[in-house]
């Protein structure tokens, strides 16, 4: 396969790790001491691989262009190119003379089954492929029960990745002196992969909001290091307040590691800058994404099946269409999930409480089959992931490995006032009511008319009613539980 004469070459195939620092299949290429090329290839061919949703195609499309820049201050080639992997691949081996593959693994199916073919056929033409950990602290296959299978539950899951100690110490991004460049791939620019939107350009909202690329997620992870940190075991509750870090869709597409992040929590606490159960907290959110990844790795197709089967036999409703519509487009007359659909849609993200709260809303509420809500989140979440975000869902539904009971129904109401206790978030995202004092933001139906005048609030006008009554829905989900719940 690898053409003779040509001088040899060592590959870098980026795939969800579009960084430099702290990336080991990077640093093992430079320190091959062969001239180094880089690719990303966007592959929406390969069977069985799920499209990213468009939030996600804008997002790709940025940090892209921020890891050629980035790659470029280097002087490390590096193109884009579109296809399959199996094709592609072998054939970008062959033309740069590439004598070594690197990449970071994957985990999900059928990525880690394409990557695992592919070795093979390489190894056959004589490339040598190295892979590296890079997206996890810890390797899935790793972290075993007793009998070896994958854990189920959290805490033991967590437990069992902590005892093996701190993660390795991040590594610096490669020094542009130290990188002997090796061929220019011809390749696609990026802009003409289609992945912004552009008739309608809905993106406006997710430009302003956020900076993708190593950068940006530097900035993001130093400002929360310096503003979030301290304070967070409580305030990532908040909505309303700036509490967490915001960090999600860098550690989607690989701009920052998670092992960079822990070091750089451990350094806040050393300095001062946090208190160690606020360190603790952000830590075990990252072991919620670990354990997401370990529950992917081991049930492929978390996002399409419950992993309790019970939960098969759960009579759905059959989504009614306005309704649909309404959750999707923060109009069910509940504040504070019509502010968490809001932020979603405008800002491609959505607060982790606001999340579930939204969720819970879709679920049992209006008894609409999770998978429904996590392909609109997958769809318009910059931060969309196979592992979290079905994870979550199969959480607030009930249906999961280590899930949240069904029959904790959120009360929208409740959730508000307790969260957003000001209603600063609602006034946010859902302007009409912002003149509203805070005793009835959550609740405006229960405003007295005088309030809703003085707040300029129609009903039905300029904000809907609720589409559901809460309390006969709750009472509605409960007996549909009843029919698949074991009587004994
Ligand atoms: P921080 O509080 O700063 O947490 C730091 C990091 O820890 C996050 O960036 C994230 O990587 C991880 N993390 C935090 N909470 C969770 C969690 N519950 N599960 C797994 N990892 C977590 N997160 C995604 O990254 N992608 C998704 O597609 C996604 N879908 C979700 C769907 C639902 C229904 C729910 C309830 C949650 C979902 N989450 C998802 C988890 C969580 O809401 C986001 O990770 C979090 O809001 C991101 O904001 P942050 O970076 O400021 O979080």
């Amino acid at each position: 396969m690898i053409s003779p004469g040509r001088p040899p070459c060592a590959l870098i195939w980026f795939r969800e790790d579009l960084r430099l620092t702290d990336n080991p299949a990077v640093t093992a290429a430079v320190a091959s001491g062969l001239p180094v090329t880089a690719l990303f290839l966007l592959d929406e061919q390969s069977a069985g691989l799920r499209p990213l949703g468009g939030a996600s195609r804008w997002w790709l499309s940025q940090s892209l262009k921020a890891l050629a820049r980035d790659c470029d201050r280097i002087s490390l080639p590096f193109a884009v190119r579109s296809g399959s992997a199996g094709t592609a691949i072998p054939q970008t081996v062959e033309e740069s003379g590439a004598a070594q593959v690197f990449w970071t693994r994957r985990y999900s199916e059928p990525e880690a089954s394409i990557d695992a073919e592919l070795r093979r056929a390489l190894d056959r033409g004589g490339a040598v492929v190295q892979t590296f950990g890079g997206r996890l602290l810890h390797e899935p296959s790793a972290v075993r029960s007793g009998s070896g299978a994958p854990f189920k539950v959290y805490g033991a899951f967590w437990r069992a990745a902590r005892s093996g100690g701190a993660p390795r110490a991040p590594l610096p991004a490669p020094a542009g002196q130290k990188i002997i460049a090796g061929p220019r791939l011809g390749g696609d620019e990026i802009d003409a992969l289609g992945l912004e939107p552009r008739a309608p350009d809905w993106a406006g909202g997710l430009r302003e909001a956020w900076t993708p690329g190593e950068s940006g997620a530097r900035d993001a992870l130093e400002t929360f290091l310096q503003d979030g940190l301290s304070g967070y075991s409580a305030a990532r509750d908040r909505p309303d307040l700036p509490g967490t870090s915001r960090l999600s869709p860098h550690l989607r597409f690989g701009e920052i590691s998670p092992v960079q992040l822990w070091h750089a929590s451990e350094a806040a606490l050393a300095e001062g800058l946090a208190q160690a159960r606020d360190v603790e907290k952000f830590r075990n959110e990252l072991g919620w994404r670990e354990f997401a990844h370990h529950l992917l790795a081991a049930f492929p197709d978390m996002a399409r099946r419950n992993a309790s089967s019970r939960f098969d036999g759960f009579s759905w409703r059959k989504p009614d269409a306005a309704e649909l519509d309404a959750w999707r487009g923060g109009l069910t007359g509940y504040p504070i999930v019509d502010a968490g659909m809001r932020q979603l849609w405008r800002t491609g993200w959505m607060h982790n409480r606001v999340r579930m709260i939204a969720a819970s809303f879709l679920i049992k509420d209006l008894l609409v089959d999770w998978r429904i809500g996590e392909a609109w989140f997958w769809d318009t979440l910059v931060d969309a992931d196979p592992a979290n975000n079905a994870m979550n869902w199969q959480w607030v539904a009930g249906s999961g490995a280590d899930a949240a009971p069904f029959f904790r129904i959120f009360n929208p109401v409740l959730q508000g006032r307790k969260f957003d206790p000001s209603g600063d978030y609602v006034r946010t995202y859902v302007p009409e009511l912002s003149r509203l004092p805070a005793k009835w933001i959550h609740a405006p139906w229960e405003a007295p008319s005088e309030a809703l005048d003085a707040a300029g609030v129609e009903l039905g006008r300029d904000y809907p009613r609720p589409i559901v009554d809460h309390a006969a829905a709750r009472k509605r989900a409960l007996a549909a539980l009843a029919q698949i719940s074991d009587p004994t």
